[in-house]
This record gives structure tokens, sequence and C-alpha cells, in this order.
């Protein structure tokens, strides 16, 4: 055995004899997490509660879709859509993503909606379908829309994280000098920002492109249609990982875009006829389909959970800041409260300066029921350190860890920060 495997199973040990004193909620979503080294990481690799059944059942996803005569489908091969719901291929919009679409378009207050297997893939498929030459970005934009844009050698102009009106509207006016065709500039919002959360004043931003004829687009992935309706406030299009909270449990990897005009629906919806990349699990809507029904009580139950986290966190001596825009010293809480109203499981906290990163990443490594990994929004609490590249709003000094509180008893992953806390010392 190598040496990695050898410190895990000691972690293992300590983690059971862990588990073993907390309640029965937390150990019902905390038990079924195998070794990591076992399961290459994968939390519900046998599928998790109701999920499991879901699973097995009620798949489609063939793609050969059958019509009864050739009348039917060339008519069906004409406008990509077969008489009795889905695509005239198999392959993007499944009948299982044509009900979840038709969901949370009703939900989102829009005609219509398309699913993707990821939510970058739906940010993806946004841009490529309108194939902008820049786009205007808020600095603390989610980190892999940057590879993307890199990639596609989009350029970036970037206005502050949590901007004014005033900054993001002297932005736009540079922005419009070099690229003054509609069709060659996007505005891009996303709020809270990734990481570090600013809110910028999105109905200012959203009129001021207006005023400048300019689509908007939104990624409302913190927020969900839980917490904010963007095409209300006059947003464009939307863009959301329903790989987060709308799933809940790490195991929908998806992303959803919802167009307020049908004619951007329809560049969209071509798009994906075009590429293939609306191929999504059947599985994946299933579960999705049902767990949208939840998405508030576990939203709200991730936000209480954070607030008694963010609570501790502010009573100890290492830490310098906690950055969430639910706290009433965060300079975006009238933002927040306007446009949100509650929180969801993200925060960060920001570490002392002196203390150094090895005693920090020591404390992380330390924790038992807050697991290392990237996504958010799933049943078990997670930790990852931000290390975003900012160039308008620098990063606050020292080290900064973002969290997710899960569903787990709030005690318990109380008593899991005090356990590692001396490591700090
Ligand atoms: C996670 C996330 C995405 C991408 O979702 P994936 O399904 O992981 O590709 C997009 N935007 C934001 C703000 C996110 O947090």
């Amino acid at each position: 055995m190598d040496g990695k495997v050898v410190e895990s199973s000691i972690k293992s040990e300590a983690r059971r004899a862990f588990l073993a004193l907390c309640m029965h909620k937390t150990r019902l979503l905390q038990e079924p997490v195998v070794d990591p080294y076992m399961a290459c990481g994968h939390p519900n690799p046998s599928g998790l509660g109701e999920a499991a059944r879901f699973s097995q059942t009620g798949s489609w996803g063939q793609s050969s879709v059958l019509f009864p005569n050739l009348e039917t489908y060339r008519l069906a091969d004409k406008c990509g859509r077969a008489p009795y719901g889905g695509a005239e291929y198999g392959v993007p919009q499944t009948p299982e993503a044509d009900v979840v679409c038709r969901k949370i378009a009703a939900l989102h207050k829009g005609h219509s909606a398309v699913i993707c297997p990821s939510g970058l893939s739906a940010i993806a498929t946004t841009l490529d379908a309108f194939s902008p030459k820049a786009v205007l970005i808020p600095d603390n934009v989610y980190g892999p829309m940057i590879r993307f844009l890199n990639r596609r050698r989009i350029t970036q102009i970037r206005y502050p994280s949590g901007a004014s009106t005033d900054e993001f509207s002297s932005a736009l006016l540079k922005a419009r000098i070099e690229y003054p065709q509609r069709e060659d500039l996007i505005v891009y919002i996303e709020a809270p920002g990734s990481g570090t959360f600013e809110i910028p004043d999105i109905d200012g931003i959203i009129a001021a492109s207006q005023n400048a004829k300019l689509r908007t687009v939104m990624d409302n992935t913190w927020a969900s249609h839980v917490r904010f309706i963007p095409l209300e406030h006059g947003i464009d299009v939307v863009v959301q990982a329903t790989t987060k909270y709308e799933g809940g449990y790490g195991d929908t990897p998806s992303g959803i875009v919802i167009a307020k005009h049908p004619q951007d629906m329809q560049i969209i919806a071509d798009e994906l006829r075009a590429t293939g990349n609306g191929a999504v699990a059947p599985t994946t809507c299933s579960r999705l389909y049902h767990r949208i029904d939840s998405t508030e009580e576990r939203l709200n139950q991730h936000a209480d959970t954070a607030q008694r986290l963010i609570d501790w966190f502010l009573k100890q001596p290492f830490v310098t800041a906690v950055l969430s825009p639910t706290l009433e010293t965060s300079p975006y809480h009238e933002r927040f409260k306007r446009y949100f109203g509650k929180g969801n499981g993200l925060f960060s906290v920001v570490f002392h300066p002196e203390i150094s990163a090895k005693h920090i990443e020591d404390f992380v490594d330390a924790l038992h029921l807050f697991w290392v990994a990237e996504s958010w929004g799933g049943h078990l609490s997670l930790v990852l350190p931000v290390h975003a590249k900012r160039e308008v709003t620098p990063l606050p000094d020292g080290y900064v860890l973002r969290f997710h509180a899960g569903l787990e008893e709030y005690q318990d992953l109380l008593r899991d920060l005090n356990q590692a806390t001396g490591c700090l010392s």
C-alpha cells in the first residue's frame, strides 16, 4: 500500500469514531460516503435514497425516436420536435428533459428552457449561440467561464465585483467605443459573485444595458429560482447550473438556459441541435424533476446552518472577516435584502494574515464532516481555498476558505470545526 492510502484509512478510523457521536440525520447523510480512495471521490456511487430507485427506472434515453409514418417524421425533422414531445432525434432534449424544462421555465416565468449536461455547458451554449466578439463580465465571475472565453478568443472587459451603476457604466462606455455593434457585445452578470459574494447593482446594470440596446445574460446559480427570478428584472437570458441547489445531492450535473424572447430561445435551441450538446442523462432529468419540489426547503436549511457556522467563525480570534452578503456589516447587505432576501449554504472565511498557510491547511485536513471538494449545493458540507485571480477588485489580505454548509445537523458541524481548531495554534 502506498503512503496516501494508509493515511486515508487512518483518517477514516478517526472519522468513524467522530461519526459515531453524531446525531441521526448527520449520520444518515455522512455514513454512506465511502473512502474517497475506493470510490474515486464520488460520494454516492450507488445512488442515494430515492434517487437510487429513480436511477433504475423510467429512463428513455434512446437515440432512435420512432415515427408511425414518413409524413410525421418529415414534419418533426423540419422543426426538430416530435409531435408527441421531445426531439426528432433522441440525443438532445429527451422526454425527461422536456418535462424538466417545462417545470423550470414556469418557475422562472419563461416560455421555455433547454437543458445542457452541465452549468458550464449552459454558459458555453449561450455564448456560442450569440457568438459575441466581447463580453462585459464582473471581476468575480465563475472561474471556468474565463477559461471558456479564452479558448473562444472572446475579449473580456471586466467591471468591478459589486459594481455600482456608475462603475458599470464607465466600463460599458469604454466597451462600446470598441464594440459599437449590438451583436458584438454581451453584458454578463453573476450575483452574488463566486468565492467572495459581492453583489452589483443588478437593476442599474440592466437599465444601462437596455439603454445601450445590449443583450444581458445572467448566471443565477447562487440564487436558483427560489431566491431570484432574473427575467422579472429584465434580464434577456438566464443560465443556471442545476448541478447545484436544484438537484441538491451532487448527482444532477446539468445546466439550463431560459430566454425572455422566443427568438433568442430559438437561437439557443438551434445551437443545441447543431452541436448535440443537449445530451443530458434521463436519470439526471428524473432526479432533477423531483428534487426541484424540495429546493426551497433545502435552501432554507442550508442558509440556517450557514448562519450558525458564520456566527461561530466571527467569534474566533484567527478570523479577520466572513464574506457573506447576509451579514448586516456587509457592504452588499442592502442589495442582498432587495434582491435575494435569504442566503444559501455558502460563505467564505478570511484568516488572520499572521497564521501560516500550513496551519490553515492542517485545520482543513483535520475536519471529519467538511470534505475538500469543488462544486457545492449538495447534502454534504464542503471546504475549498479561494484562489481566484482578480484584475480590478483585489481579494482580501489573508488565506480565504470557502465553506458550503450541507444538510447535516449544525451541532455536529460546530463540533467538527471546534475539534480541528487545535491545528491553528
Ligand atoms: C458551478 C457553477 C457553474 C457551473 O456548473 P457545472 O454544472 O459545475 O458546470 C456555473 N456558474 C456558477 C456560478 C457556478 O457556481
